[in-house]
């Protein structure tokens, strides 16, 4: 209790320590968004400044998130020379509220070049700031949205704190037809699931893969997996939880909810949890989380792997992006209550949200995508490419009434009995659980269960508070001229629940026969990331973020720009990292051994001329044979490397990267493991599976 919050300039340090009419005033900006006072800021800043370096701070830095996909911050001294040659500590409300960071060196996707670079980061008030400690020195970090100097958006809070005004507005909107006249914004709630992986550092550090890239591009399955199924939920060792304790710490100081911990599926594999918040607060919890799960690994001499697919064979990491709507005095508009057939409000906003994702499944897809994940969505691991909705039994039945002319009546769960006497009658939900559905309905909110591990969830949250905002905005419209509401709330609800049926599916989405089922029902299938990007240029995409303010037509064509070159760029250091690997470790470890072989018969040979040297001669030919193999697909992917870098429209370089340098890889990789599996283990240039997963 007494740590929670520690290094957070929170609500209760700020009513502490700034002036009451300060405090009312930025609290008002916090709240309704009325925009702040300059005069204010000093006051703040001031406040802020002396909180910190009573904390140790020297510096202060504006935090930001570029679309780099990483955080960054340059840091600043407070200090400030004086005649006497000395310095005071000063940080000005100017200094708080805007930084001007180069915008050119930041992926700006040909907005800004590097002749007229500037870029302002702009202070975030609704994001609490807090100090930072790394290794004694302590920062001061001002969460900061990040801008062009012609006023675009170049970074990921931005177009996300514009949808949560969007959302807010039409929501409001809604809930005054439904008599709500007590609320006055309406935020989206996030609690987003982190899984990651440690292995030992020492194992890390071999790895130039892992290094570069996140991901190991060569390995042999070991001879264990997760078959078993025995790490999921296992007990925690003591390294690990010792691990866990210092980065739950380092959190909660950050105010930072971390909540539950576990093993996850994958050996090696692991998952962190906080408690829900308003979506942009989450965000930047979420980055913070990431930090801190590598930064605290390595003081164990662990390293933390948040890439979506580190390993072949078994399973990659996600992120379980839970999502929900609530109003400013509590309510959760996504919670059904015990009758929900009974609950018009309710089902307004719960059809809202089918009639928004099926309309526009291809964008929450996009949000969903990147290099990493492309090895996971639609695999049997992660849910498929295609987006649908899980409902469970209870609201699927209330959908099928109300197709049918109007919901009577909710299934209700019941009692579940064990059959042992002193065993508690447990309360049984009304739905089962479907592991299986990319967007599944979890009680009280959505699981957006594709996102990327690695990846900021601001992306996928744009898309939802966006596509909601629209469909709100649109029974808005309908009902706000309604003659008799009851009856086309009725009808409007009918018609929703009738065109957007075939989103719904709560059956196996790992199936084949679901994706049979999906294409019958013609729901998009992007199976890659990059045949996902062009939908960011779709005049559907275009209209509905200007209609919302949310990013427009140039804030898009940078955003598209951004995201081939990035995964053009992705794949080929990837690609760079398993020419250097082969070549200068995998190719002279396996000559080396085709060499002893070779000497071995040899020398054999002349020692006793009639000796039996089959084994060596058999494993010479198999070694021989793959070394070859080898040597050619490494050749191959020299040439479509640099092919690749040659084609000049970035979304046929893309294309040509999917289809030739990340294919060529794969046989490249093929050839090695190969080898791997007969090559003398002492010369093997690098930690194998087993090490790597299982030596913890
Ligand atoms: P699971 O059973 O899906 O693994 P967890 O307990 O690990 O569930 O995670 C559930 C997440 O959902 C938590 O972060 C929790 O705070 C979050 N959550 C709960 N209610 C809401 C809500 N109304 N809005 C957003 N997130 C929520
Ligand atoms: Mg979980």
């Amino acid at each position: 209790m007494e740590i929670f919050g520690a290094n957070v300039f929170n609500d209760a340090i700020m009513k502490e320590c700034l002036p009451k009419n300060t405090y009312k005033a930025l609290r008002k900006t916090i709240d309704e968004g009325s925009t702040l006072d300059p005069a204010v800021a000093d006051v703040v800043a001031n406040a802020m400044k002396d909180w910190a370096i009573e904390k140790g701070a020297t510096h202060f830095t504006h935090w930001f998130q570029p679309l780099t996909g990483v955080t960054a911050e340059k840091h600043d001294a407070f200090i400030s020379p004086t005649k006497d040659g000395k310095v005071i500590m000063e940080f000005s409300g100017k200094e708080l509220i805007k930084g001007e960071p180069d915008a050119s060196s930041f992926p700006n996707g040909g907005i800004r070049s590097t002749f007229e670079a500037r870029g302002y980061t702009a202070w975030d008030c609704t994001s609490p700031a807090f100090v930072r400690e790394d290794a004694g020195v302590v920062t001061l970090c001002i969460p900061t949205a990040f801008c062009s100097y012609t006023g675009e958006a170049l970074d990921r809070k931005t177009p996300l704190l514009r949808s949560m005004e969007a959302l807010s507005k039409q929501a409001i909107r809604l809930l005054r037809l439904f008599g709500n006249t007590e609320s006055n914004r309406v935020i989206s709630t996030v609690g987003p699931e982190q899984e990651y992986f440690l292995i030992d550092k020492s194992f890390y550090l071999e790895r130039t893969d892992l290094i570069l890239t996140g991901r190991t591009l060569f390995g042999a399955p070991a001879p264990k997996g997760q078959e078993l199924e025995d790490h999921y939920f296992g007990s925690i060792s003591e390294r690990i939880a010792a691990y866990m304790q210092d980065v739950n710490v380092e959190l909660w100081k950050l105010g930072i909810p971390a909540k539950t911990q576990h093993k996850e599926v994958a050996p090696g594999q692991y998952e962190i949890a906080p408690i829900f918040t308003t979506t942009n607060i989450a965000t930047d919890h979420n980055q913070l989380i990431m930090e801190t799960l590598q930064k605290v690994a390595v003081r164990h001499g662990l390293v933390c792997l948040l890439h979506e697919k580190p390993f072949a064979g078994v399973n990659g990491s996600g992120k379980h992006n839970n999502w929900s709507i609530s109003t400013d005095n509590g309510i959760n508009l996504l919670e059904p209550g015990k009758t929900p057939h009974q609950n018009a409000q309710f089902l307004t906003f719960l059809c809202a949200v089918i009639k928004a994702v099926d309309e526009y499944s291809e964008l929450l897809r996009l949000s969903a995508s990147n290099t990493g994940n492309d090895h996971r969505l639609g695999a049997n691991e992660a849910p498929p490419a295609i987006i649908s909705i899980f409902l469970g039994d209870q609201l699927s039945d209330i959908m099928k009434q109300l197709r049918n002319g109007g919901p009577k009546s909710s299934i209700q769960g019941g009692q579940l009995e064990i059959g042992v006497s002193t065993l508690p009658t447990l309360p049984k939900d009304s739905t089962d659980r479907n592991r299986t559905s990319p967007f599944a309905f979890t009680g009280n909110k959505f699981e957006f269960r594709m996102v990327p591990s690695s990846l900021s969830i601001s992306g996928p949250n744009v898309v939802l508070n966006t596509i909601v905002a629209e469909t709100v905005s649109l029974i808005a419209d309908r009902l706000e001229k309604a003659q008799d509401f009851n009856a086309d709330l009725k009808a409007l609800l009918k018609e929703i629940a009738t065109n957007h049926a075939r989103i719904l599916f709560d059956g196996n989405g790992y199936s084949e026969e679901w994706i049979e089922e999906a294409e019958r029902r013609g729901l998009p299938h992007l199976r890659s990331t990059v045949e996902a990007i062009p939908t960011l240029l779709k005049e559907k995409t275009i209209k509905l973020y200007e209609k919302h303010g949310v990013l427009n037509e140039t804030e898009l064509h940078s955003r598209y720009e951004i995201d081939l070159e990035q995964y053009s760029k992705s794949i080929n250091i990837e690609a760079l990292t398993t020419l250097d690997m082969a070549q200068r470790q995998i190719l002279p470890a396996a000559i080396k051994y085709a060499t002893n072989l070779a000497k071995s018969i040899n020398t054999v040979k002349a020692a006793y001329a009639e000796a039996e040297v089959s084994a060596q001669t058999d494993l010479l030919k198999e070694a021989s044979s793959l070394i070859s193999a080898l040597k050619q697909n490494i050749d191959k992917l020299q040439t479509v490397t640099k092919q690749a870098q040659e084609v000049t429209d970035a979304y046929a370089q893309a294309v040509f990267y999917r289809d030739q340098v990340f294919t060529t890889m794969g046989e490249v990789r093929q050839a090695a493991d190969q080898l791997e599996g007969i090559v003398d283990a002492n010369l093997w240039p690098i930690p194998t599976y087993s090490e790597m997963l299982f030596k913890l």
